[in-house]
């Protein structure tokens, strides 16, 4: 039986990231009182609430989130009035992971979007695609949407090695994002791990940085396309140590202990034990910094069978951020259509190009408008939303006009994208 409308939320925001806490930012401000449900405050899950960056110091490429001291002369040149200032410069120093997730929380909680502490453990998406989506939590309850924003994030795969933990994130020395912490590096040495062209990528990245930088991969064969290691095998500060696993990696005082009483008693990495994969000998590598680019797992296990994923999991979605059906989908009506109708991806559950903070809020920002001129267009009068709870507000307006003119003029790469990857999904899904 149809349940009442009253008991179907608007939308429902799965994930509490930068693209989660985003989405909802956006569609609480446009009166569609969102429900996010921000996963598990257990830290050692990849459900963790407040999602990657709870694992992590400080954010620096976070736009107006820098850890930076201005000077006197500097700080004049901004032209703030005194209070913004001083504000200004409060927000400047000690921007970490976590107080930055606070912060989006509260500012979407200030708009009006609500939350839950749970994770999803169930979600059907293919029984009544454009009627209302059903989710289960890990607590057994049950809530329904017209429209889902899936944010769900990805974790990075790590070595599994119990010494990995003690010195991940935090200023440890071991990371899984040359992009977010190579710059802490300068003039160091470091070690990358892996094959592929990550790690490739990586490693090429932080030799612009850094004094030296060791590509450690446990065979001599690679996974990355042949480019991307000839620039590595080119490039004079990389060198390749190869046939080798990190067994081991050992600590030394944390040298920031001496000014930052949160540092007091921790060690940061010193050296990797390395093992080599052919003779079982071990060495030892003197390093500052240890990178893992060993890929992601994009946390999309829910979806399998609903929603077209690529090889790696990724979920896949057109140029509205709709996510497209699964070719294996029980329901033939689903299966027939071309994108599945209010469920939107965003952040890195659906991007393993970028992977930054501010490209996963970028897409909630635009999962949230689509979102919202969605159920404005298709839903309002027939499912009976009353008018004044959707706010069709000037960005819904400029963002479908925005969007007949970019469909008009033909966005051909995302297009083609999309094509050639659900061509992939449906091989991948019907071997
Ligand atoms: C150590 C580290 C340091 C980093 N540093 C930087 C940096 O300095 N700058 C930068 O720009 N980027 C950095 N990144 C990358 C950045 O964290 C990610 O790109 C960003 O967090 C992606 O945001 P997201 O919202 O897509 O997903 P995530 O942050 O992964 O969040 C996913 C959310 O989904 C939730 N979730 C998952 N499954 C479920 C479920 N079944 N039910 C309910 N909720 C669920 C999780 O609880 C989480 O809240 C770093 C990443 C790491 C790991």
């Amino acid at each position: 039986m149809k349940p009442e409308n009253s008991s179907i939320e608007n939308v429902i925001i799965i994930g509490s990231g930068p693209a989660g806490y985003t989405a909802a930012l956006y569609t609480a401000r446009a009166n569609l009182s969102p429900l996010l449900i921000a996963g598990s405050l257990d830290p050692k899950t990849s459900r963790i609430k407040g999602g990657q960056l709870m694992y992590t110091s400080d954010i620096e490429n976070f736009p107006a989130g820098v850890r930076a001291e201005l000077s006197e002369d500097e700080f004049q040149g901004l032209h703030l009035d005194s209070d913004a200032g001083a504000d200004y410069i409060a927000g400047l120093t000690g921007l970490s992971g976590p107080n930055l997730m606070k912060r989006m929380e509260a500012q979407a909680r200030h708009f009006g979007a609500r939350m839950v502490e749970e994770f999803v453990t169930e979600i059907d998406i293919c029984s009544a695609p454009g009627e209302y989506y059903v989710l289960q939590t890990q607590s057994g309850k049950e809530y329904r949407a017209h429209a889902v924003i899936i944010a769900t994030g990805a974790a990075a795969r790590t070595l599994g090695i119990s010494a990995e933990e003690k010195f991940f994130g935090q200023g440890g020395g071991v990371s899984t994002c040359a992009t977010c912490d190579g710059h802490s590096y300068r003039g160091k040495n470091v070690a990358v791990i892996g094959g592929g062209d990550s790690a490739m990528e990586e490693a090429s990245y932080l030799a612009r940085l850094v004094n030296k930088v060791y590509l450690i991969h446990r065979r001599e064969e690679f996974r990355a396309s042949k480019i991307m290691l000839k620039r590595a095998e080119e490039n004079p500060k990389i060198e390749f140590l190869l046939n080798k696993v990190v067994a081991d990696i050992k600590g030394k005082p944390h040298p920031a202990a001496a000014h930052n009483k949160f540092f007091e008693g921790k060690e940061n990495v010193a050296a990797a034990v390395l093992k080599d994969m052919q003779t079982g000998e071990t060495s030892e590598v003197p390093l500052d910094g240890i990178f893992v680019a060993i890929g992601h797992t994009p946390n999309t296990e829910l979806f399998k069978g609903q929603l077209c994923m690529d090889e790696a999991g990724y979920l896949i979605y057109d140029q509205h951020l709709r996510a497209l059906p699964s070719p294996t989908c029980e329901n033939a009506k689903m299966r027939s259509l071309e994108y599945v109708p209010g469920v939107f991806v965003a952040g890195d559950v659906a991007d393993h190009v970028y992977r930054q903070a501010i490209t996963a809020a970028g897409m909630g920002c635009a999962a949230a408008i689509e979102a919202e001129r969605y159920l404005a267009e298709n839903l309002a009068s027939e499912k009976g939303i009353p008018p004044e709870a959707l706010d069709i507000s000037m960005q819904s307006i400029a963002q479908s006009h925005w969007s007949s003119e970019r469909d008009a003029a033909g966005d051909k790469p995302v297009i083609e994208r999309v094509e050639e990857v659900a061509e992939v999904c449906a091989i991948e899904h019907n071997k």
